[in-house]
């Protein structure tokens, strides 16, 4: 039994991921699983994506991608971010995709001595501007991958993209990157080779862009259950699967006037009774959010108050009839008066995604709706 849990209802996984897929149901679906699972673990999550019906697993890194296959996950597999120590061999022999962004790294994959034919999807920028091939590297790129294919040591899969502002329905970058994309496949139809599935959607376009679909879809954030951004309207249910709580390690009735934790930012107006939560900024609770969080107890709504240190932090339970174990709900679906993840995150600046992949140390996580 531990006092911190984070509790995954892969039930609500499969559920969001189905709902998700569902709207783009002309197209292929991707389970993005990077970052051990957006913090709810790789494992059991990439066997539930593959339950709700996806064909595909997405991860950045190489490493991510042979984890999956070292706990047994077969299935098709792309990754892309090539860090440079990357092993191809090892990569491409363990059939997993691999995706080039610049001719240095197609060279690298070409040339990696796999005993299979390395398959590869090519990166365009589109204007992300972060990862994928700028500008005339993109014509040089495709130019190199129809040699390579020509020679035989590697075979093109794919083609992509990645969007910046998806989640702002409003932004026009949107449509100007979906139009960089069809020029960057005349670019590939011009050199002569097929593209092979084509993709460009993450979850926001998924949800507001139906232009984006194309060949395949490539769903992380709503899947976990938290809209890409907090106001984003669309037509999907989600359900939010992490639920993060702890045990009270201690609770104590405190004098009108007594200042709480570290450098007594906050002081108790009359007398009340606080809760001691053993979870601090090591375990990825952000300090920033001193004074300012509201976590769930018993159904009603409480403050968490004073400096949050490192293994613990302090909540206001006021009058409420409250005893060391009971459970203090941090976030989730707010059936005990917690906020959603994303209510959370707002509350120091960010975004429901940092929230849930930051969490660490001491956290268990517990599955439920396991098959
Ligand atoms: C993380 C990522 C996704 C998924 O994005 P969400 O907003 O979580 O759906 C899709 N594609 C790429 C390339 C990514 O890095």
């Amino acid at each position: 039994m531990s006092s911190v849990e984070a509790i995954v209802d892969l039930d609500a996984y499969r559920h969001n991921l189905s709902a998700v897929g569902a709207i783009a149901h002309g197209s292929q679906l991707m389970a993005v699983v990077k970052a051990d699972g957006y913090g709810h673990g790789i494992v059991p999550i990439a066997r539930a994506a593959q339950e709700a019906g996806a064909s595909w697993l997405g991860v950045a890194t190489p490493d991510e991608a042979m984890t999956l296959r070292a706990h047994g996950v077969t299935g098709p597999i792309l990754c892309w971010l090539a860090t440079p120590d990357t092993s191809w061999d090892e990569v491409v022999d363990a059939g997993i995709e691999v995706t080039a962004s610049s001719t240095e790294q197609l060279a690298e994959i070409a040339g990696c001595g796999a005993d299979s034919r390395p398959r590869v999807q090519l990166k365009v920028d589109t204007g992300l501007t972060r990862n994928g091939a700028y500008g005339s590297h993109w014509s040089e790129l495709v130019d190199a991958a129809a040699r390579e294919q020509g020679r035989g040591r590697i075979e093109v899969t794919g083609v992509w993209s990645h969007l910046a502002c998806a989640d702002q329905p409003k932004s026009a970058v949107t449509a100007t990157q979906e139009t960089a994309f069809a020029r960057a496949l005349e670019v590939v139809h011009d050199a002569g080779f097929e593209p092979g599935l084509r993709h460009l959607a993450n979850s926001a376009a998924t949800l507001v862009h139906p232009t984006t679909h194309l060949d395949m879809v490539r769903v992380g954030i709503a899947a976990y259950g938290i809209n890409p951004a907090p106001r984003l309207r669309h037509d999907a249910d989600l359900r939010p699967v992490m639920t993060l709580r702890a045990r009270l390690a201690h609770v104590k009735r405190v004098s009108a006037g007594q200042g709480v934790s570290y450098g007594h930012t906050w002081r108790a107006e009359r007398e009340t009774t606080l809760g001691l939560v053993p979870i601090g900024y090591a375990e990825g609770i952000h300090r920033s959010g001193t004074n300012a969080f509201r976590l769930g107890f018993g159904g009603s709504q409480v403050r968490q108050v004073g400096t949050i240190c490192m293994d613990q932090f302090v909540v206001d339970l006021g009058d409420l009839e409250a005893q060391r174990g009971d459970w203090i709900h941090l976030f989730g679906n707010g059936d005990h008066g917690e906020p959603l993840a994303n209510t959370w995150a707002e509350t120091v600046g960010t975004i429901g995604y940092e929230v849930v992949t930051r969490l660490g140390g001491r956290i268990v996580r517990v599955y439920r709706g396991d098959a």
